[in-house]
């Protein structure tokens, strides 16, 4: 399949299926921003609790956090934000174009020109005022990372839990960026989430944590299914680093449009706890408690995007193949991801038995699995339906069902049935789908 096709085609499902729509659409959309519907929400949040899932309740040295989006302005001054933050951009001469310096490698990706303007600074924080004076003493930003939420923090969360290094803190949340060029679907949009861990750690195991977070957060994405063909680590060349950097490799996915970050994991040295101690006065030291030292610890970050995640996972699971002459189109998502895992589809609808019986299996199970029941068109249409939101498992309650008790599954993948007892279906479902 041609990439681009591709692209379009997830897209195009995306909206269909109610997954991401447009932002704002009926008063024309909002450039780079998307609105997540009932199937992109519950794909959405698996990815979410599958990352808090390995990342803070499997591990012994990770605790959670959810910190503001909006934080005290001086925070983006420790950070370097305000004076940093910025995207150089230039306009093509010729099309006029606005595009990223760093994006452009000599010519217009649009028109193929290579004469631009200037480069400009362009910070990329959304502002906003705090109380009832819009005047600079009320001025702060969406937080454009979840990062500094953390750190600042980070005295709170020793003093709370008596934390010894290494240990790290996670947070997924809301981030802000008001980026101008345009995006690819999701890839880049102005309101995103991000999951980010914040590892902090002596400076002599600095380098060792670092090598060990890119191997785990490498894994993550294949654990949950994505093809490894189509994963890689850019190690950064060293005049990509910021200049506290020790070391920066992005994990990278193979969209349509090209080898694309996922997520990045740094060893940002002390910079930020030291950054944050001298701007805000207050002593950010790690004491160790057998030798009294006193000292700021070295960061490993990894740092993700959920929306970046969920397209990759939902471009890797897209599948189109020939069954009886037609085309039919599976989302092949892991189990762990897939927004339902058992659809609940009577054949008779007009069988108030067996419409009983259908819901009541459903009862059952949603206590347990998200569930859909659906009785609105032919089999045929209702397992397409099922399978282009990647449902895992399709279950049919029939007129035999009626008198033998027992109800047919259909594996999403192989498209293998089975009949199985009614009463065997929980087991059935905590075997196949817990595991
Ligand atoms: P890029 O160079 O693509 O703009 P970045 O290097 O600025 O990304 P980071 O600041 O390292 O990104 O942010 C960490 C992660 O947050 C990224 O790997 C990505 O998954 C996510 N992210 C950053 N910006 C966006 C955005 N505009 N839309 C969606 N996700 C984003």
């Amino acid at each position: 399949m041609m990439k681009e096709k591709l692209m379009e085609k997830i897209v195009a499902l995306c909206k269909r299926r109610g997954f991401i729509y447009p932002s704002s659409e009926i008063y024309g959309g909002l450039a780079n921003s998307w609105d997540y519907g009932p199937y992109g929400v519950e794909l959405k949040n698996n990815v979410k609790s599958a990352w808090w899932k390995a990342n803070v309740h499997n591990r012994e040295d990770m605790v959670g956090l959810d910190a503001g989006i909006i934080m005290h302005p001086r925070t983006w001054d420790a950070s370097g934000h305000t004076q940093n933050f910025n995207d150089i951009l230039v306009d093509c001469k010729k099309c006029k174009a606005r595009l990223r310096e760093d994006h452009i490698h000599g010519k217009c990706p649009k028109c193929g020109s290579k004469e631009f303007t200037e480069g400009r600074a362009f910070n990329l924080m959304l502002a906003t005022h705090l109380g009832a004076m819009a005047d600079t003493s009320s001025k702060t930003y969406f937080r454009p990372e979840t990062a500094q939420g953390i750190f600042v923090n980070f005295k709170n969360v020793i003093d709370s839990t008596s934390r010894k290094l290494p240990f790290g803190i996670a947070q997924i949340g809301k981030s802000f960026r008001n980026e101008i060029t345009a995006g690819n679907f999701t890839f880049r949009s102005r309101e995103f989430e991000q999951m980010e861990i914040e590892y902090f750690t002596k400076a002599e195991d600095a380098d060792r944590c670092y090598q060990q977070w890119i191997e785990t957060r490498f894994q993550w994405y294949i654990d949950l299914g994505i093809k490894e063909a189509n994963l890689r680590i850019r190690p950064h060349a060293e005049d990509e680093l910021a200049h506290y950097a020790k070391g920066c490799s992005d994990v990278e996915y193979a969209f349509p449009f090209g080898w694309s970050e996922l997520e990045g994991i740094a060893n940002r040295t002390d910079y930020d706890l030291k950054q944050h101690a001298e701007f805000s006065g207050v002593d950010l030291r790690y004491q160790d408690k057998v030798t009294n030292e006193r000292f700021y610890p070295y960061v490993v970050e990894p740092s993700g995007g959920v929306d970046r995640a969920t397209l990759a996972f939902l471009v890797d699971a897209y599948h189109e193949e020939e069954v009886n002459g037609k085309i039919r189109t599976v989302l092949r998502l892991n189990k762990k991801l897939a927004p339902v895992k058992v659809a609940i589809l009577p054949l008779l609808k007009k069988n108030s038995d067996i419409v009983t019986m259908a819901k009541n299996i459903k009862k059952d199970i949603q206590k347990d699995f998200v569930c859909v029941y659906d009785d609105t068109a032919a089999i045929g249409k209702l397992y397409r339906r099922q399978d282009e939101v990647g449902t895992f498992y399709c279950l049919t309650v029939d007129v035999d069902s009626l008198g033998d008790k027992q109800v047919t599954i259909r594996d999403r993948d192989s498209m293998q049935q089975e009949r199985i007892p009614m009463d065997r279906v929980k087991e059935f479902l905590n075997t196949n789908l817990r595991n």
